[in-house]
């Protein structure tokens, strides 16, 4: 029987990585059943690991005897004090940058834009990032297993790349001369902070 691991999230991306990663360990990947009618919980954590923590270990009450998978990541500059961080999702709205009701979702570029204004004319060496990855698993409301992953970067001055999502076009891999928004999905899967927190959790599946 292939151990079938439930994650908290609807997001279409997120349950592709998770799948890709997953089907080499013979372990299937599914949503919550019902997740769109269950109300969200608070993420109000200060670290990637009490995020991911309030979500496993909330959404696994819906999902009885379940083995049930939370994420939670982001980006770490250096020279911010380790900013966005937990807030990267929110870092534009933080200060105070929203889109208008009638307006598409431009949150990406909005928090891109914060993030160069915060780093201003800083030289390479004072641009180092990273994404970070936090994994929680827990099962009728206990956490039993828990992982993370990262991935070194520098932020560039200006976007590269259609690809990816989030910070991605800012995002440069000095290995392979290219940002995230640049390489393809597989690559990104083999060296992101994702990717990496996920084969992490699944080898701790497989004992
Ligand atoms: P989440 O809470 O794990 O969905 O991610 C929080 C935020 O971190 C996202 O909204 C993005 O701004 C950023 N982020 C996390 N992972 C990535 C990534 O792989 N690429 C680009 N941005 C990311």
């Amino acid at each position: 029987m292939p151990v079938c691991l439930y994650v908290a999230t609807s997001s279409q991306g997120k349950l592709r990585d998770f799948r890709t990663a997953a089907e080499a360990h013979s372990i299937c990947i599914e949503p919550i059943p019902g997740l769109a009618d269950i109300q969200a919980p608070e993420e109000d954590g200060d670290t990637f690991a009490a995020n991911a923590t309030i979500k496993a270990v909330y959404y696994s009450q819906f999902a009885p005897g379940e083995l049930v998978l939370a994420d939670d990541s982001g980006l770490e500059v250096d020279a911010l004090d380790g900013a966005p961080g937990v807030r990267s999702a929110r870092f534009a709205a933080d200060a105070g940058l929203v889109d208008s009701p009638d307006a598409n979702d431009n949150t990406d570029v909005w928090n891109n834009m914060v993030l160069l204004q915060r780093l201003g004319d800083k030289p390479a060496e004072q641009r180092r990032a990273r994404y970070h990855c936090v994994l929680v698993a827990a099962r009728d409301g206990r956490v039993q297993h828990t992982s993370d992953g990262s991935v070194e970067g520098v932020i560039l001055n200006a976007p590269r790349g259609t690809g990816g999502f989030g910070y991605d076009p800012l995002f440069y891999l000095p290995e392979l001369e290219k940002t995230m928004a640049e390489i393809d999905l597989e690559t990104k899967l083999g060296l992101s902070h994702r990717g990496r927190a996920l084969a992490a959790m699944l080898t701790q599946l497989h004992r």
